[in-house]
């Protein structure tokens, strides 16, 4: 008897065992594709991960319904990765697989599969059953799996849908997102019918009198005589021709041309790579070299390298010594949308080499980078990508660069796995013995600590490129200013005389406001005050349906205040304010110029990102007013003045990280002023200018916010001294929830040993028509946290075989961001 152990894509622990022929048993490998069935008539897509001879005791082992591939297409790294992941973020394997794979390459039965509309379909190049279910696809919108194999009158469609799927013919449902829309461009062929030499004959004698419509043709020919088959955008013949797009409107509508859209990031890169040109500064050169030299001894190491210093310049000339070598290289970044910058510049250095991968790309294009990952090909061994970058095939990678590292982006939330990317890159690069570059203006205390205790290498970049000088800070008083009646909504005389200025000379500004989080907190609007919880060290939170303010880590509650403890003053708010009123404000100000907002809402619609980033880089907006997106790695030439609006509510955010983070979003955006030659500034608005937060911001001072953090995380028990573990669990019936939890908590608290937190509502303690608790677990670093996590997992077995308990939703989250 012959058996084959696969992980399903599903939330489940365990693997499975199929029975196979003695055949497939020799056929099948270890990362090979298995459709299996499982239940009464689901068929998965499986993994195999393990050939054997043992007979499940269980349960009955079914037959494999068929094998997926020629080859493996998982890499065994890539099993032990998502073990290592699934173990440590106490998850299920099957989360991992499911999170890893590109859909395309994960279909069931229940599946659905729709027409795809972006790009041309040769319907020649179908075939026969293919085609019937590109028909098929013409009368309706969508089609099941199950469908299928009816209309073909077979079982075994697998490989037929994902034949389709690689010509582009057909995309999965589900993959009709709209966060993210990749910028298209319009490009422009001859139609077939004219290829042939009678057919250009043809063709000109149907355009001799239409001058006009001639000439596009010629520049046409003449362009792709010159470009060797690279594609022609409608915009390079109309400026090339210098003739208008309705021009080529009208040789479209006569089928002279074609067009077809190619996704902007995705055209392949033709012009010269100029290995040359990048000259390092002295500095840039002794941080490469030191860097180098600390890869003699240490797996990873951290480049601290001040806000525009050049540190992709130096990622620029180690992923060149990587690729001597024939490695590849991953390169990690904290946001999708950053990539289309970074491509351009590593493509004009590297050329075709790059490819980016992010899950946002659709499933063509993402297979296509893994299959060029898993070859090994050349195009794919520079990997630029978003933190799910780091499940694909790599069979020979030698370095990963983790830009901006302390981004809390790295670490996924929702769904499971719910991982760290940068932990678990360190992990992957673990198996491969490559090696790992951190790279930040503002490191994680986590990763400095790394450094100090002498785990990380340790290099530094201290001055800006080019000797561009840091900008200058100025600190408004906003309590004084208030007092003195110096304010304009929220603009204080100092900041609207800033503005002024910057706009007379003609330059940008920033401003910017923290997104304010789901918490709603308790301010002093004399003194700016919030009150804190004194064993958690985070702000307490208000909770408006029992008027009461709550620690919503330990559960401390105190009624709401009538006075503030601080100045005794009775402005109380609850209320905070956002980019668009600030905008809004602006708009009255400064009535003449334009105005633009980068946030949540603005950025969510088809390239919206991207456009807003264009426009300013641009000059076509004078103002950008912006939440934390403004802070992440953009280089920006003409802003001379950053504008921070409230800097207490980030310091002030219900969370043990809101030092440091204020640290890092304050030094962030204030990094986007006067990155050419003259100094920058920023304005800080805050009721705190004493504040040792603040005043670190001001001086540049990482070292004195890294030791007082540091402290602090000691005494009250955080990360990375404790690791941290958070408990999520939900239902509809509060009771039954309440009671869930409290036992939950007991049964930890009695069994641990170590500090147990909670169970605690958070402000919004429902999410749709869920109620929600928490309980949060300190390890210490002395405990083992392979034997701790283990007895959790017992006891939330125990917890689930409780029969009332066993419909809440329970969600672990592993080093809690
Ligand atoms: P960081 O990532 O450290 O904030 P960047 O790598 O964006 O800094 O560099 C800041 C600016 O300086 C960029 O405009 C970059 O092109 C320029 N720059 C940095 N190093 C060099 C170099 N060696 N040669 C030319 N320009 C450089
Ligand atoms: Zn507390």
């Amino acid at each position: 008897m012959y058996f084959v152990e696969v992980i399903l894509p599903l939330a489940l622990a365990k693997t499975f065992t199929y029975s196979v022929s003695e055949a497939e048993y020799h056929y099948i490998q270890k990362g090979m594709r298995v459709a299996v069935p499982f239940g009464k008539s689901k068929i998965y897509t499986g993994l195999a991960i393990d050939l054997h001879q043992n007979k499940p005791t269980l349960y009955e082992a079914k037959e494999i319904h068929q094998i997926l591939d020629e080859k493996p297409i998982v890499t065994e790294n890539q099993i032990k990765h998502w073990q290592w992941i699934a173990s440590y973020y106490m998850c299920a394997i099957g989360d991992v697989y499911r999170g890893a794979m590109p859909s395309a390459l994960l279909l069931e039965n229940e599946t659905l599969i729709t027409k795809n509309t972006v790009g041309f379909i040769d319907e020649s190049q179908l075939t026969d059953e293919e085609f019937l279910i590109y028909q098929a696809l013409q009368q309706q919108s969508s089609l099941k799996v199950q469908d299928v194999i009816g209309i073909l009158n077979k079982k075994n469609i697998f490989p037929i849908i994902q034949k389709m799927i690689d010509k582009g013919v057909v995309v999965l449902h589900d993959e009709i997102q709209e966060s993210y829309k990749p910028k298209m461009v319009r490009y422009i062929r001859l139609h077939s019918k004219y290829e042939s030499n009678e057919g250009l004959n043809e063709l000109l004698s149907v355009l001799k009198n239409a001058n006009k419509q001639k000439e596009i043709v010629l520049t046409y020919f003449q362009l792709s005589a010159t470009n060797h088959k690279k594609p022609i955008s409608v915009k390079e013949l109309t400026d090339v021709s210098n003739s208008s797009s309705a021009v080529v409107k009208a040789l479209i509508d006569k089928e002279i041309f074609e067009d077809y859209l190619i996704q902007e990031d995705r055209v392949s890169f033709t012009g010269d790579s100029n290995d040359n040109l990048l000259q390092l500064s002295e500095a840039q050169q002794k941080a490469f070299d030191e860097i180098k030299s600390s890869f003699l001894e240490k797996e990873v190491s951290l480049l601290h390298g001040v806000t525009s210093s050049g540190k992709t310049e130096v990622y620029i000339k180690l992923i060149e010594e990587y690729l001597t070598t024939g490695k590849q290289v991953l390169y990690l970044l904290p946001e999708i949308a950053l990539t289309t910058q970074l491509v351009s510049r590593l493509q004009a250095y590297f050329g075709n080499k790059v490819a980016v991968f992010h899950s946002k790309y659709n499933n063509n294009e993402r297979v296509e980078v893994w299959n060029q990952v898993l070859q090994n090909s050349e195009k794919a061994q520079i990997v630029i990508g978003a933190r799910s970058a780091l499940f694909l095939p790599f069979s020979n990678l030698g370095f990963i660069i983790v830009d901006e590292e302390h981004e809390q982006t790295f670490k996924q939330v929702d769904p499971a796995p719910r991982y760290h990317a940068r932990d678990a890159a360190i992990v992957l690069a673990a198996f491969f013995k490559a090696k790992v570059l951190l790279g930040s203006a503002t490191p994680s205390l986590e990763s400095y600590y790394n450094t100090a205790i002498g785990k990380y290498g340790l290099v530094e970049l201290k001055n800006r490129y080019a000797n561009v000088r840091m900008p200058e800070i100025v600190l408004v008083d906003l309590k004084d200013k208030y007092f003195r009646k110096r304010m304009t909504g929220h603009f204080s005389d100092v900041l609207i005389d800033g503005i002024t200025e910057a706009l007379f000379l003609g330059e940008q500004v920033i401003l910017f406001q923290n997104r304010r989080g789901y918490s709603p907190l308790l301010e002093c609007m004399t003194c700016g005050h919030v009150p804190q919880c004194q064993q958690c060290d985070v702000s307490l939170t208000y909770h408006k349906h029992r008027n009461e303010l709550r620690c919503h880590y330990c559960g401390y509650s105190i009624a709401k205040p009538t006075r503030c403890h601080s100045c005794s003053g009775i402005d109380l708010t609850t209320k905070g304010f956002g980019t668009e009123q600030i905008q809004q404000e602006l708009i009255q100000l400064f009535p003449e110029r334009k105005i633009g907002r980068m946030d949540q809402d603005t950025t969510r619609g088809k390239f919206g990102f991207e456009k807003i980033i264009d426009s300013f880089k641009n000059r076509e907006i004078d103002i950008m007013v912006g939440t934390q997106m403004l802070a992440k790695g953009l280089d920006f030439d003409n802003v001379s003045l950053v504008g921070i609006m409230n800097a207490d509510n980030m310091l002030y955010h219900p969370d043990f990280r809101a030092f440091e983070r204020s640290y890092q979003t304050m030094t962030q955006v204030a990094g986007r002023a006067g990155r050419s030659e003259k100094q920058g500034k920023v304005i800080i608005q805050t009721y705190n200018p004493n504040h040792n937060t603040i005043q670190q911001v001001t001086n540049n001072d990482y070292i004195g916010m890294y030791k007082e953090q540091l402290y602090d995380r000691l005494i009250y028990k955080y990360p990375p001294y404790f690791r941290i573990i958070k408990i999520s669990l939900k239902h509809r019936d509060f009771n039954k929830l309440k009671e869930g939890s409290i036992w939950l908590y007991q049964v930890l608290f009695q069994n641990l040993g170590i500090p147990v937190l909670g169970p605690e509502e958070p402000a919004i303690n429902r999410i749709r028509n869920e109620y929600i608790r928490t309980i949060m677990i300190k390890i210490p670093q002395e405990s083992s946290i392979v034997s701790t996590k283990k007895t959790i997992q017992k006891i939330l077995n125990s917890f689930d075989s409780v029969a009332q308990f066993r419909a809440i939703k329970v969600t672990l989250n592993v080093d809690f961001y």
